[in-house]
């Protein structure tokens, strides 16, 4: 990992994101008594800004989310983190059940969760979700401010995705002098997309992130709906498309494209550990024997990964190649989530229903088609799954990125592994190697997995080698590096101009 405490010198650092970088939970003790256990939630951008906050000492700003957070936080909800070293402050913000229903599983979820990945018909919208949205992001915005105005050194915001699309504009006109960043972490839609929210609330959120000074997307073709939609919806503002700049209330706003990574060493040393090693023997042992193949397909059950799809491709591959059954395994892990959500319950519903369909369908004496993991499964564990599969499906219908690719790669030390790739994650237009499908087309997706399991070993070990080449070159911490870097030019391009700092 590069030395962060070289960036962010004179600057204070203030972070914004919906999840915390450490939750404390009430937990059972031996005795019956209750004990509280502080916990690091999973999560691959939580794990790599978490270190460039204790190199840069700065203040993070999050939603309390944990059982036994106020009790461990002063009154104002702060508290030093990492509880061993103290590096930095957590401030947490603490909200009600109506604003978590309306803000998080409302409006983030419900409404701009299906708009941004394109899939309107899971698209709902209600007035209090909007309302609540505004609400939970003005309070988030007045925290910010008053840690801004706390601040010893010249500060940064820099906010994280969705859940924050009014933040940054709130910030701003508080009148502080400061520099507001945030990256956008799924997709952005087109203007098409986007008007299916109601006239002005479309406006609204645009306005609310030209609050920035950079807005940061994992690939170019977001960034490009963004501008489109800012041309479509906000008549005063100015777009040089050369630069990807936008001239808005006096001010300059740039749009940059900075694809999300993984840490590249931690995952090749998880899957080269021994206890893995030992893994991934006794998967192949179980489900690769002869000549048998292992699939894996990693996701959370969400109906953005195309988990159905999946399904429909893997029933059709066995029912028309017939020379296919015991000739491949498919492993599945899929984590429940958001399950307060119907169409997230119903997916479960459908994913368990056509597994064991399936199942039923092909099993034979000594092969069981799916192997379905219906839990949340440890980076430690997955990096043994993904070391021993012989290929790894993903099937998103729209993702921002897909982490899970990037982590088979990392894990593959043995260059066994074929990655069978949505074209529609932003991995796709990233990682050169793959076997891209696409899930909408059934005869092509089934086509590509029986590819993907008659590839030869050399091809295999080709193309696997050219991916993890390039991923060791582009891990979490250039992603990180090359944004604190240009936040940095930017601010001596403006003081250049204005003559201040
Ligand atoms: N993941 C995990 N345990 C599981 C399933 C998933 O830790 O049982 C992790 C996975 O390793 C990856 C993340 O969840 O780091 C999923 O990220 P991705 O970008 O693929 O999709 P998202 O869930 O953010 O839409």
């Amino acid at each position: 990992m590069p030395d962060f405490s070289r960036y962010l010198i004179d600057r204070t650092l203030i972070m914004l994101s919906n999840r915390e970088p450490y939750e404390h939970r009430f937990v059972e003790g031996v005795a019956g008594d209750r004990a509280i256990e502080v916990r690091q939630p999973p999560g691959g951008v939580v794990s790599a800004l978490d270190p460039t906050m204790q190199a840069t000492h700065g203040v993070w700003v999050a939603w309390g989310s944990g059982s036994a957070d106020q009790r461990s936080a002063d009154a104002e909800g702060r508290l030093r983190v990492p509880p061993q070293t103290s590096a930095y402050t957590l401030r947490r913000v603490f909200l009600e059940p109506a604003d978590v229903d309306g803000f998080y599983l409302g409006f983030a979820n419900s409404s701009l969760w299906p708009l941004c990945h394109l899939l309107v018909q899971h698209f709902e919208y209600r007035d209090e979700y909007w309302e609540r949205y505004q609400s939970v992001n003005a309070k988030f915005a007045n925290v910010v401010v008053d840690e801004v105005r706390r601040a010893e050194k010249k500060p940064i915001v820099w906010i994280q995705d969705y859940h924050f699309g009014l933040a940054a504009a709130m910030i701003r006109d508080a009148g502080e002098p400061l520099f507001v960043h945030q990256f956008w972490h799924i997709p952005f839609p087109p203007a098409d997309i986007l008007r299916l929210l109601p006239v002005g609330v479309d406006e609204a959120l645009l306005r609310g992130l030209l609050g920035n000074d950079l807005i940061e997307f994992h690939t170019e073709r977001y960034a490009l709906n963004f501008l489109g939609c800012v041309a479509e919806f906000i008549p005063d503002a100015e777009i040089d498309s050369e630069t990807f700049v936008v001239r808005y209330e006096g001010r300059e706003i740039e749009v940059g494209v900075f694809p999300i990574s993984i840490d590249v060493e931690r995952y090749e040393r998880l899957a080269a550990a021994p206890v893995n090693t030992a893994l991934a023997e006794r998967l192949r042992v179980r489900y690769a024997k002869n000549y048998c193949r292992l699939g894996v397909g990693v996701d959370r059950v969400d109906y953005t990964k195309g988990i159905p799809e999946r399904l429909r491709a893997l029933r059709v591959l066995w029912e028309q190649h017939p020379e296919m059954r015991e000739r491949f395994t498919f492993l599945l892990v899929a984590t429940p989530s958001r399950s307060e959500i119907s169409a997230y319950r119903d997916l479960e519903e459908e994913m368990v229903r056509g597994v064991l369909e399936i199942n039923a369908q092909f099993r034979t004496r000594t092969w069981t088609p799916i192997v379905l993991i219906h839990e949340n499964v440890s980076a430690e564990l997955l990096a043994g799954v993904y070391r021993a599969a012989d290929l790894c499906l993903v099937s998103s219908l729209q993702d921002g990125m897909n982490l899970v690719a990037k982590e088979f790669v990392a894990c593959q030390v043995e260059e066994r592994g074929v990655l069978v790739l949505s074209r529609f994650t932003g991995a796709a237009e990233e990682i050169d190697g793959a076997v891209l499908i696409n899930p909408f087309n059934l005869e092509g997706f089934v086509e590509g997995i029986r590819r993907a399991v008659n590839m030869s070993d050399g091809e295999r070990k080709v193309r696997m080698h050219r991916m993890r080449t390039q991923l060791r070159a582009r891990t979490i911490f250039d992603w990180l590096a090359a944004i604190l870097l240009r936040t940095e030019e930017i601010i001596a391009e403006r003081a250049r101009k204005t003559g201040a700092a």
